[in-house]
């Protein structure tokens, strides 16, 4: 175990634990290993702790990834949502102005009146609930996301 051969072996080891190393070498580390306690040392102290030797551009938190998954669900949604928000304010608006021109005009009799406001009024409540709904979905996920 001449201290030459160990200092060689030591700056192979990093490439040796990363498995970066040609068969030849890997096999001289091996043999190496076999016959010198210090170097059979520092390749066990690489095993427990290998973020400090590796030396690689260390992998990002898992709440990393997590977080844009996330990011990106939401941005489809928002998207979606929009969509869908148009489409509803479109086709609303024109009901509900020929609607309202039903509705004035003067001698409609009462029940039409009616059978014209009730539906309305339960668009209206639904999309109300629908809206106070998202509202809260919406504030759930960013508490989940306040986590990571
Ligand atoms: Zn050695």
């Amino acid at each position: 175990m001449n201290q030459l051969h160990c200092d060689i072996v030591q700056d192979l080891l990093v490439a040796y634990f990363d498995g970066e190393v040609s068969p030849g070498t890997r096999l001289a580390i091996e043999k190496h290993l076999t016959g010198c306690a210090t170097c059979r040392q520092l390749l066990k102290d690489m095993e427990v702790s290998p973020m400090v030797f590796q030396g690689l551009a260390p992998t990002p938190p898992p709440g990393d990834r997590e977080r844009r998954v996330l990011a990106a669900a939401r941005r489809r949604l928002y998207v979606m949502a929009l969509g869908i928000f148009l489409i509803a304010a479109g086709v609303l608006g024109f009901t509900g102005w020929g609607l309202y021109q039903l509705f004035i005009t003067p001698d409609v009799p009462w029940l039409v009146r009616l059978g014209i406001a009730a539906p309305v009024g339960g668009v209206l409540l639904i999309v109300m609930a629908l809206i106070a709904e998202r509202r809260q979905d919406r504030k759930e996920e960013e508490d989940d996301l306040g986590k990571y």
